[in-house]
């Protein structure tokens, strides 16, 4: 049975948290800063110097991937033997686990920290490589970084 003492412990305990600060945020005005190793969105890395996509078309994350997200076709190329043509990310069925940026041997794959991938249609949620190493050379880009830190990462 609750008694009178009880009470008053609840009520103190209502108004010490009262003068805490609180733990809310206003998202999306406002938004926390995400630790460095958060996985988002895996995207495929830019070269800054070439332009081109690092990947080399190994296929090794696609063979890690549990979930069989990512698909890819490739040719030869003269400069870094192999290529990718397309490279597809099948979002919906990603788990952000992220082994695909652990199997791969150039750091071509890494995990955004792009979060926010809600549509309304399946089918913007299917990402190709242009869409991949767009957001990839988000994450190079210093100064399109730094206008939005909370959303992409600064990990390369
Ligand atoms: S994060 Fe995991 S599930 Fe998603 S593409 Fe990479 S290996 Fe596959
Ligand atoms: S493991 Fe890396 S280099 Fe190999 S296909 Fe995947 S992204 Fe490209």
């Amino acid at each position: 049975m609750t008694t009178v003492i009880d009470r008053i412990k609840g009520f103190g305990v209502t108004f010490r948290e009262m003068l805490q600060r609180p733990v809310t945020i206003q998202y999306p005005e406002e938004r926390r800063v995400l630790p460095p190793r958060f996985r988002g969105l895996p995207v495929l890395v830019v070269d800054p110097d070439t332009g081109r996509e690092k990947c080399v078309a190994c296929g090794l994350c696609a063979q890690i991937c549990p979930n069989g997200v990512l698909t890819m076709t490739s040719e030869p190329d003269r400069e870094k033997g192999r290529r990718p043509v397309t490279f597809t990310l099948n979002a919906p069925r990603c788990l952000f686990c992220g082994l695909c940026e652990q199997a791969c041997p150039e750091r071509a794959i890494v995990m955004s920290h792009r979060f926010e991938l809600s549509s309304d249609f399946r089918r913007d949620l299917i990402y190709d490589k242009e869409q991949l190493m767009e957001l990839g050379r988000y994450i190079y880009d210093d100064t399109r970084v730094e206008a939005d830190t909370k959303n992409v990462g600064t990990r390369i």
